[in-house]
């Protein structure tokens, strides 16, 4: 039984489990695979790291062979922590330091492992307690409880003529957060579906205010969040 010192979780178990928590959010465990897949990993790897993160005491995950992982209260307190770092580092990188956003994602996945309590809490009050990241991810709040009561779609799941405001963009893709600034998508965009295909998801949508047309696939379409409008 390995125990956990003073000096907190590894950064790679901290990766794990913010990883775990981002793929259990249906409530389904998640499994080696899919792990593996975000990772750039191979599986076999995977497996050695969640059968030691289950004997680590106390308790961060519950892995079985066959179903997979998933997070105990105990993990997903960690991870919501590592989640709250994360994004309020965003927004200071962003507002404070004024960081290109392409590039505060990947300042913040280094930083979130080093900073300390006190560093955190520090950024939250200099920013007044923000509810968003600049992708415009949820901040957990000081006790760890997401607040986040807008209703939100998938662009993927608009149908012709709806329109939307972009409210989220996953920030997983640096390269496709980047690619979404240079054609002028952002938070408060507003968007229109002008076609859609549905062999194959991909749908063409207007930015409104410029009438410029983008073809998106269905992946991209699945990682912006939008409120309707
Ligand atoms: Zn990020």
């Amino acid at each position: 039984m390995k125990k956990r010192g003073d000096e907190g979780l590894s950064h790679s178990v901290q990766d794990y489990l913010k990883i775990i928590y981002m793929q259990t959010q249906n409530g389904q465990y998640t499994s080696t695979v899919a792990i593996a897949t975000a990772f750039g990993i191979r599986s076999a790897s995977v497996t050695n790291m969640l059968q030691r993160l289950a004997e680590t005491q106390p308790t961060l995950v519950v892995y079985r062979k066959h179903h997979g992982v998933k997070l105990t209260p105990e993990g997903e307190k960690e991870a919501l922590q590592i989640i709250r770092r994360h994004r309020l580092l965003e927004q200071f990188l962003y507002q404070v330091l004024e960081y290109p956003l392409g590039d505060i994602h990947d300042e913040a996945e280094r930083l979130e492992h080093v900073i300390s309590p006190f560093f955190v809490e520090r950024i939250n009050t200099l920013m007044k307690s923000p509810a968003f990241d600049p992708h415009g991810h949820p901040i957990p709040d000081r006790d760890l409880n997401l607040n986040d009561s807008r209703k939100l779609a998938l662009l993927s799941e608009l149908q012709l003529g709806q329109k939307g405001l972009v409210r989220l963009i996953t920030d997983r893709y640096t390269d496709f957060l980047v690619y979404l600034t240079t054609i002028g998508i952002n938070t408060g965009t507003e968007l229109k579906i002008v076609q859609t295909n549905s062999y194959d998801g991909t749908q063409q949508v207007e930015i409104v205010g410029t009438g410029q047309l983008q073809v998106f696939s269905k992946a991209i379409s699945e990682s912006i969040h939008v409120e309707l409008v």
